[in-house]
């Protein structure tokens, strides 16, 4: 299906095309005084758009829920003090009203709002005729077409300032992150809409200080637009999401060490070069593609034999001792176990139904 969002740049003033766009501030306005230190310390650092959430979704109940409208006074100083813009989190038709008669700059939706069709769609439908940025943050889901689907609603409404908001999809599994990156799906955004610009959150994304630059660069590296990252003057001490939030001081060295190279390389040398690997690169994924077949054939072929035999399709042991060889043999020569055992798990899959399909077409061969 083809996506037409009709899209404009953000359009705010005085801020430079330059990548990254930042935004940064607190994951929660707490008081006054936090929030207008907080902004000052990061306008000091060339920091131009400020977010805090008013409103805050929390996983469980009788956890600081966020100032509410109290809080817009305070962004409405950040903005006159240091003449920054400001974004907060808007989850229903009453934080659109108010937050825009707070005269709050850019909305955002959340990761638990972008979920829900009937919220969204209810938040575009008080947008309708209002002209503001809006960034929508991906579903908690790993599913790139409710993304898609909640910024189609937006656009609908008549926003044109759109951008998307990377901040991981939640996942049962125990992982070094909060919440998984799975960068193929923002990628999957770019391809599908070019022109939609893309703001990583490694806040959200690690859960933790740790490793919040390594996102950064990635996100630089695969040429995203922007990074929002939470900051706080006394991080340990903040309200909600404590663990994550760095000192804008940390944030300034951050910036700084990231490297953001050209995505556009004119250096002949160089182009020839990275065509010749490419093509490599691309040689190697038609074996890859060849082995596949060859594989799905045998896979067919065993289909063929267990059916005349009269065996189940799946002999649990037999995948097992599959997998355990290969994680062996992949940490020999560097690929990881998470890897070893996606890869596998989708081959296996597929061989699973090529056999199941064999099975099948023998079974109604049969009945005719
Ligand atoms: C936030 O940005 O503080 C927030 C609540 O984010 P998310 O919707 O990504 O959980
Ligand atoms: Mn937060």
């Amino acid at each position: 299906m083809g996506i037409e969002l009709t899209i404009e740049p953000l359009g705010l003033k005085d801020i430079l095309d330059k990548r990254p766009l930042v935004l940064a501030g607190p994951c929660s306005a707490e008081t006054e005084e936090q929030v207008v230190e907080t902004a000052r310390q990061l306008n000091k650092i060339g920091i131009k758009i400020f977010r805090a959430g008013l409103w805050k979704p929390r996983t469980r109940p009788n956890t600081f829920e966020g100032v509410g409208k109290q809080g817009l006074p305070w962004l409405r100083r950040v903005k006159e003090e240091f003449g920054m813009y400001t974004a907060t989190e808007v989850a229903n038709v009453k934080h659109v009203f108010e937050a825009l008669k707070g005269g709050v700059d850019i909305l955002w939706i959340g990761a638990r709002t972008t979920a829900n069709p009937f919220a969204v769609q209810e938040i575009a439908d008080a947008l309708e005729g209002v002209d503001i940025p809006v960034f929508v943050k991906n579903p908690v889901n790993p599913d790139p077409d409710l993304w898609i689907g909640a910024l189609e609603r937006i656009n609908n409404a008549g926003i044109k300032r759109l951008a998307a908001i990377h901040r991981g999809f939640s996942t049962y599994e125990k992982s070094i992150y909060r919440n998984h990156p799975q960068w193929q799906i923002p990628i999957e955004l770019k391809r599908r809409i070019p022109n939609l610009p893309i703001i990583t959150d490694p806040s959200h994304i690690c859960g933790n200080r740790e490793f919040i630059f390594e996102i950064c660069q990635k996100a630089m590296d695969l040429n995203f637009d922007g990074l929002i990252i939470e900051t706080h003057i006394d991080p340990d001490k903040a309200w909600s999401d404590a663990k994550q939030q760095i000192t804008p001081s940390q944030l300034e060295s951050l910036l700084k060490n990231l490297v953001l190279r050209n995505p556009n390389v004119e250096n002949i040398e160089v182009l020839t070069t990275l065509e010749e690997l490419r093509h490599e690169i691309d040689r190697f994924d038609d074996k890859l593609m060849q082995i596949l077949e060859q594989r799905m054939e045998i896979a067919e072929k065993i289909g063929r034999y267990k059916k005349q035999h009269n065996i189940t399709i799946l002999q649990t042991t037999r995948w097992d001792e599959i997998l355990k060889r290969r994680i062996e043999e992949g940490k020999k020569i560097g690929l990881s176990e998470e890897f070893i055992i996606k890869l596998f798990t989708a081959i296996h899959e597929e061989s699973i139904n090529h056999q199941t399909k064999i099975m099948n077409e023998m079974d109604q061969n049969q009945n005719i």
